[in-house]
């Protein structure tokens, strides 16, 4: 029997989305059964920003047998353990979302409970966010490696980089196109549909070259100019739950030290980021303008650096939200031409990588075509996705106490269903959502929940099972435990200077 042709794949777009999607097809598809081609266009660009990232990043990179030093230097990459937010119930106040767990389970039950109980028994044990470890690197500006022993403290922490998203997406390339994946430059002018299926036959360039597919991977960003304007998938518009719909970035001198933390401070009308890099220091602001102009937005980011600026705030525009369908027909979308949600728990690229790895476990083959049960298997995990990280982010601007007109509509706007409903069980029973696939993990929601001040006010009989003063005795050994290991760390900047230092570049 002849063998079948390979299928063609055509990812449009080369930014994180693009070349994320090329790497990993180009290491887990077998070559002979596809070919891989990319377009880019050098006169649009990327959109150049996202610099944070999650633990599941290294995942990605190991899968595809990345070495992480070189990966590090490449991309003047730091280490990240957990974000800091600082303001987002009061001015002033500050509290982290760890890359790690809250405590052990003793006695088969989460230990939240265990804290609540002491908590209500009236014991001086301190807040819940004192027994995270990657909290307490955090506070030491502290990171080694986590240890590999399950039993030692020292493993109970993940952790993430930030990088230089432009520097990752040129990494990327190189290591594809070394794998077999076709780039081509060029803007695509034209899309041409096969007049009875309605599937994209090819994408003809500004050259006139046309490319032909049989699977089309839209990467082209905000346009989405496959799965958006070609295939007019619906847009879901979130803006009544996230209103913020500018950003301002712009890079500064790098200062010390170089912290283990994304820092997200909330402002008057939307929130700061500051991430420190290897070579310099990403800030940005992202602000609601029904709620503030533009010149006062940039005033306010230039306000909050902490060093010069290294040229021109340049501003971005968004609406938060997804497409209706992230697969349609024989395109699919990943990347910002699927959807977008501020970068608050930086969640973007993570579901770039959450959508390839669900497209390459649902990958159509030449024989089985375009199935369309595998695109409603794709679209269900896409919604998934992105309505666990849109909850979750949404939770940080509800339960505020701040004085402003976007935190007055935030605190009194309606929910998401479900996230009231979660918020109400923690209160009533300090149960946390507890995913074991995607985002986010029940220490995330015990830490956010908790770290806006949104308290439980009871907790599982279970943990009535330990009497009070040996519960107390424990929780002071797991504190004690905690403290004095992350003490003995190595700085977080010693630990880059050691294992990847990145030669110096031009700001
Ligand atoms: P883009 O970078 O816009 O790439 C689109 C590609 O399509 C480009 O190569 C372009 O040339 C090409 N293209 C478009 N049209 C055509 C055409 N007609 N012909 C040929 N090529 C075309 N994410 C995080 O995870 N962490 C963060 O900290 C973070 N911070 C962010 C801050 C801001 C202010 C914003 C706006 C986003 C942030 N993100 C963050 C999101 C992150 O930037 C994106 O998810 C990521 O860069 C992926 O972008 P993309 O590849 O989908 O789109």
């Amino acid at each position: 029997m002849a063998e079948a042709a390979p299928l063609r794949i055509v990812i449009v777009g080369g930014g994180t989305a693009g070349w994320m999607a090329a790497a990993a097809l180009s290491k887990l598809l077998p070559a002979r059964d596809y070919t891989l081609t990319l377009i880019e266009s050098d006169e649009i660009g990327t959109v150049g920003v996202g610099e944070a990232t999650l633990p599941h990043i290294k995942v990605f990179n190991d899968t595809l047998g990345i070495d992480e030093a070189q990966f590090m230097r490449e991309t003047q990459a730091s280490l990240k353990v957990g974000i800091e937010f600082v303001g987002w119930d009061r001015p002033g106040d500050r509290y982290v979302h760890p890359f790690g767990t809250f405590g052990e389970p003793w006695a088969g039950i989460d230990f939240q409970h265990h804290w609540a109980r002491a908590k209500a028994a009236g014991c001086d044990v301190g807040e819940l966010h004192d027994y995270s470890f990657a909290i307490a690197a955090c506070r030491n500006n502290a990171f080694e490696l986590p240890n590999e022993d399950p039993k030692s403290i020292r493993s109970t922490y993940a952790y993430a980089y930030h990088f230089d998203a432009g520097l990752y997406a040129a990494f990327l390339r190189r290591w594809s196109i070394a794998r077999g994946v076709e780039r081509i430059e060029g803007k695509v002018v034209d899309v041409a549909r096969d007049a009875s299926s309605g599937h994209v036959a090819s994408v003809t360039l500004e050259s006139g070259a046309v490319i032909e597919g049989d699977l089309f991977i839209d990467c082209s960003g905000f346009r989405s100019l496959l799965v958006g304007q070609t295939m007019d998938t619906a847009w879901c518009d979130w803006s009544h739950w996230l209103p913020c719909d500018r950003a301002f970035a712009v890079p500064s001198l790098r200062t010390e030290p170089l912290l283990p933390f994304t820092r997200a401070t909330a402002q008057e009308a939307g929130w700061t980021w500051r991430i420190g890099l290897q070579h310099r220091t990403g800030n940005g602001h992202v602000f609601c303008s029904s709620f503030t102009d533009e010149d006062r937005a940039r005033d306010v980011l230039l306000g909050a650096l902490d060093a010069a600026p290294l040229g021109e705030p340049r501003m971005l525009r968004f609406q938060a939200g997804r497409r209706a369908a992230a697969w349609a027909g024989n395109c699919v979308a990943i990347g910002l031409a699927s959807g977008f949600l501020e970068p608050l728990e930086s969640t973007s690229i993570f579901l770039i990588q959450a959508a390839v790895m669900d497209l390459i476990n649902l990958m159509p083959t030449r024989r089985s075509g375009i199935d369309p049960r595998l695109a409603a298997e794709f679209n269900r995990l896409f919604e998934v996705h992105y309505d666990r990280s849109r909850d979750f982010i949404v939770l940080h601007y509800l339960a505020n106490r701040r004085e402003g007109a976007l935190w007055d509509h935030v605190r009194n706007m309606e929910l998401p269903d479900g996230l009231a409903h979660k918020i109400a069980l923690f209160e009533a029973s300090a149960a946390a959502p507890d995913y074991r696939y995607g985002l986010f993990s029940r220490d995330s929601w015990l830490a956010v929940l908790v770290g806006q001040g949104i308290l439980p006010n009871a907790h599982s009989l279970l943990a009535e099972a330990i009497p009070l003063a040996e519960l107390e005795a424990q929780l002071a050994d797991l504190k004690y435990r905690i403290d004095v290991n992350a003490a003995d760390m190595t700085r977080h900047g010693d630990f880059i200077r050691s294992y990847c230092p990145a030669p110096a570049l031009e700001p």
